[in-house]
């Protein structure tokens, strides 16, 4: 057997074990449903982003639902686990109305949330109805609980995005009817760009709500990783962890009682946090240095970094990610597809990025897979 089946060989067996995407979007495209149970990646963790797939995510999440944490293991069927999140390129589509009961006017809501200010008011006409981010979240919450291993996502910050422009009558014409609408296609950009404030509204009333819930969150970051943080930050403010150093400090200064307490207090969750247990920066684009930032001992959220061939391994930044890859550790890495249809294409584009991290790691594949597959698990359950 020559070194190529020998690798090949080592790479079906490392499918066998499992090999999990961590985000992908196969609901953009519905017809590759059906590609689903012929995969070779064992679970799909799907995104809703916008209005037209929050009903799909959940309704492919049932087709293939995961009954219990192990059934993947035990079963060769294929398994879904969904999650539910309004992505930050359709933030402006969303009013605040926690505490207010007043429905803006469209045009109104869209000048505030839209920068630079939008004077364009045929532009302004072909944007849709906006909608209520209280009535998100209660029927997100419902979704969420209607599916337990649920996570929230994709919801996230994005500095370069800008809005597309409306529909030619060209476009509408050639345009591929399999794909899911609301996103971007083929279309002109527009100057516009949603507040970044904005965002933030939209980003922490969401990360709050999975907080309650206790569900991990997959974020989407595009030159505001220090943004995110910043959001994070000021949900997880009062909640740092401690070293164990500090909390010998304190418990010969307080007495073994209080000391107990002050645990409590950072590690025992009973009462719900306002932050998510865990996050997944996915495709991550932040430089190595920013790591330390979500690494630090004191943050009280797992934090995860999840690579894509399609982001991270094509285009001018692969250098620079594996410096990243090398630096996260083992324990925190994740691979996804960011996919917009299941099928062998996404199974071809987790293999690619699945042998890349695993080179880097200097990982075997046997190895990777089992490392990757336990990092999955720990980032969707908790253990
Ligand atoms: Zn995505």
């Amino acid at each position: 057997m020559g070194g190529q089946a020998l690798e090949d060989d080592a790479v079906n067996i490392s499918w066998q074990r499992g090999v999990f995407d961590a985000h992908c979007h196969p609901t953009d495209t519905m017809t590759s449903i059906d590609d689903l149970p012929g995969m070779k990646a064992k679970v799909l963790t799907i995104m809703a982003t916008r209005r037209e797939d929050q009903t799909l995510v959940d309704q492919v999440a049932a087709r293939f639902p995961l009954s219990d944490t192990d059934e993947y293991k035990r079963s060769a069927s294929k398994f879904v686990v969904p999650a539910f999140g309004w992505h930050p390129w359709f933030s402006y589509q969303m009013f605040d109305d926690r505490s207010t009961y007043e429905i803006p006017d469209a045009m109104t809501h869209y000048k505030t949330v839209l920068t630079p200010k939008v004077e364009d008011v045929a532009f302004l006409k072909t944007l849709p109805e906006p909608l209520s981010l209280a009535q998100f979240l209660t029927d997100t919450e419902a979704r969420l609980r209607k599916h337990p291993f649920a996570l929230m996502g994709e919801v996230g910050l994005d500095k370069s995005f800008r809005l597309p422009k409306e529909w030619l009558p060209d476009e509408t014409q050639s345009r591929d009817p399999s794909l899911t609408p609301g996103s971007r296609e083929g279309r002109r950009l527009s100057p516009y760009r949603v507040q970044l404030a904005h965002q933030k509204v939209i980003l922490e009333a969401q990360l709050r709500l999975a907080g309650k819930l206790g569900r991990p969150a997959s974020i989407h970051s595009v030159q505001a990783h220090g943004a995110v943080h910043e959001v994070l930050q000021s949900l997880w403010a009062g909640h740092e962890k401690i070293s164990s150093r500090q909390k010998k400090r304190r418990s010969s200064a307080a007495g073994a009682h209080a000391a107990d307490d002050e645990e409590k207090i950072n590690q025992g969750p009973s009462s719900p946090l306002p932050f998510p247990p865990r996050i997944c920066m996915h495709s991550y684009s932040g430089p190595a240095d920013f790591l330390r930032e979500f690494l630090n001992h004191k943050v009280p959220i797992d934090v995860y970094f999840s690579f894509s061939d399609v982001i991270n391994f094509s285009g001018p930044s692969s250098e620079k990610v594996i410096d990243v890859v090398k630096a996260i550790p083992d324990s925190k890495i994740l691979i996804e597809s960011d996919l917009h249809r299941a099928g062998a294409e996404m199974d071809g584009r987790l293999g690619s990025v699945f042998q890349r991290v695993c080179d880097i790691k200097k990982w075997s594949y046997e190895r990777g897979a089992e490392i990757l597959g336990r990092n999955w698990r720990c980032f969707v359950f908790g253990s």
